[in-house]
């Protein structure tokens, strides 16, 4: 029997893909919040879950160790996308990336003058990008975390994170100056599985697709 494996994070990537597998008739046989298990089954026997880190879902799709999955735009950008198909952008985990600063520290000014900046962050590709486009000089800081405390323990001058309802700058004193690009997650797909399990994948990515668009 030929088998399906689809590759999700823990959290709200996980909560919010629920209801869109369940529109696909495909519903999780455990909570991986609290059943610690890496692979779990569902109800139908064919199709199984993968719980992986978010930045390495790609990966697993991308060498067809799962034949689908679920990441971020901003994910999918450091990964570059290479042997993915993304077929549908699921509107969830929307977020924006963006840079922010310190309260009190003069962006624009920084920036007028040519000064060389330091900002840390976890997306060196997309950040990297961004400032070349701008032609602001920078010496990037790869972080794997709390990109916020960078600024405050002055390890950097500004930030390059993502930002949802902005309580997490908030609480650190720091302030968004400029947006990088809108994030949400998408299906990707891995471009061999589309063509050799085309009957049980592509029914999959149809269902997806039909809930998305109920949800717009
Ligand atoms: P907030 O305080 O609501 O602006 O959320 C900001 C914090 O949550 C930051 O640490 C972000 O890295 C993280 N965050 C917000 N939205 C997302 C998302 N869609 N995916 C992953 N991390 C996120």
């Amino acid at each position: 029997m030929s088998t399906v494996t689809i590759a999700l994070s823990k959290g709200r990537i996980f909560d919010e893909t629920l209801p869109l597998l369940a529109a696909a008739g495909i519903e999780p046989a455990e909570n991986p919040e609290t059943s610690r298990k890496l692979i779990i089954g569902t109800n139908r026997p064919e199709v199984r879950l993968v719980i992986v880190r978010p930045t390495d879902a790609p990966t697993y799709v991308q060498y067809g160790a799962a034949d689908l999955g679920v990441a971020g735009r901003d994910v999918l950008y450091e990964h570059g996308g290479d042997g993915l198909y993304q077929p549908i952008d699921l509107r969830i985990a929307r977020c924006k990336m963006m840079v922010a600063i310190p309260e009190g520290f003069d962006y624009e000014s920084a920036v007028r003058q040519g000064n060389r900046l330091r900002v840390a962050t976890k997306y060196m590709r997309a950040a990297r990008e961004h400032f070349a486009a701008k032609g602001v000089h920078v010496d990037l800081i790869k972080l794997y975390g709390s990109m916020e405390l960078a600024p405050l323990s002055g390890l950097a001058d500004a930030i390059v994170d993502l930002v949802s309802t902005g309580n997490t700058l908030r609480a650190n004193n720091l302030k968004a100056v400029e947006d990088i690009m809108a994030i949400s997650s998408r299906l990707i797909v891995n471009q061999a599985a589309l063509k050799l399990k085309r009957s049980l994948v592509q029914p999959i990515i149809e269902a997806i697709d039909q809930a998305v668009k109920r949800n717009a």
